[in-house]
């Protein structure tokens, strides 16, 4: 495996694939992997023959009031992990390689990212997708896997393909859990052990929602109502969102339809957690 910090590095070792014939696929990541992030790398490999991880912390992706200082940074041993699980090129800049002194254009991404994430995080989306464009503009990778995981980032990317006419395919990858159901993130690193026992909330209200949908008694309204009274059952969760959307434009419904998505963002202490539930309408 090679590893750089450089666009021409990566361009090169790119480039030496792309004239061998080889499909590039891409796994960004903003590091402190765990073995979600493992799963995408892997999943490239399957569908790919040169498998490009980055690693970089986005800052422009990070609100005032967020983590990035703190976010985890665990640089050597996420090496080893892309390594492992089948990476070609691990591409770990530094900022002042990708974002200029005075950087004059960004992307902005419409009401997809106004909703939900983007109510609660003004502008994350546009960070997102910006770096996520220069990203692939860098790699022009073939295919790109993204965790279900950020339900709404991924239908963010799919925006981002489709509307600017990146042609990459974009491949959603489903969620990684702990045993007992909570999705892994590298912010579960910031859980007490008293909170980490409360985080498996956000799964409970999860499959609570599924169960109520399909046992088709209770509205959308009720349903969701459900979801809020069980996360704040813990002593230490705060919701902020917990809602039944549509897959595609992620608006919120109130009647039932054939595939929905249950989203929950919530504060366990001071550490900010999301997941999600892809439902299906089993009844009629
Ligand atoms: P991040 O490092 O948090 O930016 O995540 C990088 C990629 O890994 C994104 O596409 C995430 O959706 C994905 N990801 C994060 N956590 C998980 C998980 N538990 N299972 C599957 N994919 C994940």
């Amino acid at each position: 495996m090679q590893t750089g910090t450089t666009i021409s590095e990566v361009r090169n070792a790119i480039g030496l694939a792309r004239s061998a014939a080889k499909k590039i696929g891409c796994v960004p990541t903003m590091g402190a992997l765990h073995a979600g992030h493992l799963s995408l790398i892997e999943k490239a490999a399957r569908h790919s023959d040169f498998v490009v991880v980055t690693i970089f912390v986005n800052p422009t992706q990070f609100g005032p009031d967020e983590d990035y200082d703190s976010y985890p940074r665990t640089l050597e041993n996420d090496l080893q992990l892309c390594e492992r699980a089948g990476a070609n090129f691990v591409f770990h800049p530094q900022n002042e390689t990708i974002y200029s002194d005075n950087p004059q254009l960004k992307l902005c991404v419409g009401e997809l990212a106004r909703r939900w994430e983007g109510d609660s995080r003004p502008g994350h989306f546009d960070g997102v997708a910006t770096i996520v464009a220069k990203l692939f503009n860098i790699v022009q990778p073939n295919v790109a896997m993204f965790g279900q995981k950020d339900y709404q980032q991924l239908a963010i990317i799919k925006a981002l393909c489709r509307d600017l006419n990146f042609p990459i395919e974009i491949v959603g990858c489903p969620t990684i859990r702990e045993e007992d159901g909570l999705a892994l993130s590298s912010r579960n690193a910031y859980l007490s052990p008293s909170e980490r026992k409360q985080a498996t909330v956000l799964y409970r209200a999860l499959c609570l929602a599924e169960k109520l949908i399909q046992d088709d008694q209770l509205s959308l309204k009720q349903i969701r109502q459900k979801m809020l009274e069980v996360l704040v059952s813990e002593p230490d969760v705060v919701p902020e969102y917990a809602t039944i959307v549509d897959p595609d434009d992620l608006q919120m419904l109130e009647q039932r339809q054939q595939k929905m998505v249950a989203l929950i963002a919530a504060k366990v202490g001071e550490t900010r957690l999301i997941d999600n539930r892809e439902i299906f309408q089993t009844t009629s």
